[in-house]
């Protein structure tokens, strides 16, 4: 008998019909003798439809905590639905919501970090031969408010509860049938990938490739929980993520990642020395604002620098907002910005033995006339930003430059 958690995103329960289906999936791993926990999200479009709501009322200015408050009754519909639809067909569920469980978060209202998850009411419930169904993006902090993950926050609930239940496998089921070199609604020839490390599903999520939420692989790579990601909608062996040693074909370049969710700032005439970018970079943590990419260059002529970096586009305006007194105190010139950027990542643990890959990425790029406005790399990645316009041409002409089209063994390596 194994332990099951496995998640459903919106779409795999959009509508009733879905939703029934995800019963008979759970009902068939729960009669197969497995204990089975279900962790689900809100139906397709409803998350989107409750941020607009607080959108539309405030302007986009509101207090997180009720944004929180909103947007976590999403999944309270399909985790009732589901278990309704699971005791319809015979089988005995029972249904909580994140705090209930309950997943112990911090403070960082619509982007919290699980703390603790107590499971064991859902032990007793798995004892007595329930299927337990719990909603996904929820939490609760230390004073009992009510928090969400993030979107995309369900993915780790799950994680989070195969790692607190020891899980014998954390299968998530979404509207693709595994994890693929790219996103297949850009790139159709893009391959299904049958493992993949968690190292470069790590650096895939947090470079935009949505099929999992970034903090879910970090979970999974701490406590080694094995995470399948599979379709939903037929059967299939999905993919594996493993450690990298057990995977088996070693490529330079495994895939391409992207993401249009940043925008770019930029603080002109900054003087260079010692204590600024402390406040600048200061500034925008104590507002928990992420900041992804930095440049930053002396001019040798001036002495003077600009500062270029990027954050979330949710984030941008206030980002704007909140740095003008500091920048000015600083003396710096200006801070300046655009939205209208994506960056686009090449990733493959490969990289860390193998030169080339950014000629070859810089030559594509330059093939198809690609401007590229900032470069940052890692060990096992090299990433780009560029005008959005011009995104999906570059994650085409770099998935073909790279040949992710074909048979691992059938590239060419130079
Ligand atoms: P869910 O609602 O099930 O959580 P998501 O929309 O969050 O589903 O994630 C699945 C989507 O991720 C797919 O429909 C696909 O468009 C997108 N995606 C982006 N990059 C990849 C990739 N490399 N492999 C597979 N899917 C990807
Ligand atoms: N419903 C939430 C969202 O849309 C959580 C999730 O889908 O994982 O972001
Ligand atoms: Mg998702």
């Amino acid at each position: 008998m194994s332990l099951i958690v496995q998640k459903y995103g919106g779409t795999s329960v959009g509508t009733l019909d879905r939703i029934r289906n995800v019963a008979a999936r759970a009902i068939k791993a729960h009669r197969a003798g497995n204990q089975v926990v279900v962790t689900v999200s809100a139906m397709s479009g409803e998350t989107n439809r409750l941020v607009a709501l607080v959108e539309d009322l405030s302007g986009g200015n509101y207090s997180k905590r009720e944004y929180d408050v909103v947007v976590s009754t999403g999944e309270q519909v399909s985790i009732g639905l589901l278990a309704i639809a699971i005791e319809s067909l015979g089988v005995p569920a029972r249904s909580y919501q994140g705090w209930q469980v309950r997943f112990v978060t911090d403070s960082v209202h619509s982007k919290a970090r699980i703390l603790d998850v107590e499971s064991e009411k859902i032990r007793a419930d798995l004892a007595e031969g329930r299927i337990v169904v719990v909603a996904g993006f929820q939490g609760m902090d230390q004073e009992g408010s009510v928090t969400t993950l993030g979107r995309g926050g369900s993915d780790t609930s799950a994680v989070a509860l195969a790692a607190a239940l020891e899980a014998d496998f954390c299968d998530i089921y979404t509207d693709v049938d595994g994890v693929y070199t790219t996103d297949p609604r850009i790139v159709p020839k893009a391959r299904k990938l049958d493992r993949i490390s968690y190292e470069e599903m790590l650096e895939m999520a947090s470079l935009g490739a949505k099929v999992l939420q970034t903090r879910s692989v970090e979970l999974a790579m701490k406590y080694n929980v094995p995470v399948r990601v599979l379709s939903s909608l037929e059967e299939g062996t999905g993919t594996l993520l493993t450690k990298e040693d057990d995977v088996m074909e070693q490529v330079v370049v495994s895939a391409i990642a992207f993401n249009r969710d940043e925008a770019q700032i930029t603080v002109q005439g900054v003087p260079d020395k010692p204590g600024v970018a402390a406040l600048i970079f200061g500034t925008l943590a104590d507002a928990n604002i992420n900041v992804d990419m930095i440049i930053q260059n002396i001019s040798a002529s001036s002495g003077d620098t600009d500062v270029t970096f990027t954050v979330p586009k949710g984030d941008y305006k206030q980002a704007l907002a909140i740095l003008k007194e500091p920048v000015g105190r600083i003396g710096a010139t200006n801070v300046t910005g655009n939205p209208d950027i994506a960056k686009v990542s090449v990733i493959g643990v490969g990289m860390r033995s193998h030169s080339g890959v950014a000629r070859r990425m810089f030559k594509a790029l330059s093939a198809d006339n690609i401007n590229i406005r900032m470069i940052s790399t890692s060990e096992i990645k090299i990433s780009v930003v560029i005008d959005e316009k011009y995104m999906e041409l570059a994650v085409r002409t770099l998935h073909q430059a790279f040949e992710l089209d074909k048979d691992a063994g059938d590239r060419v390596r130079d």
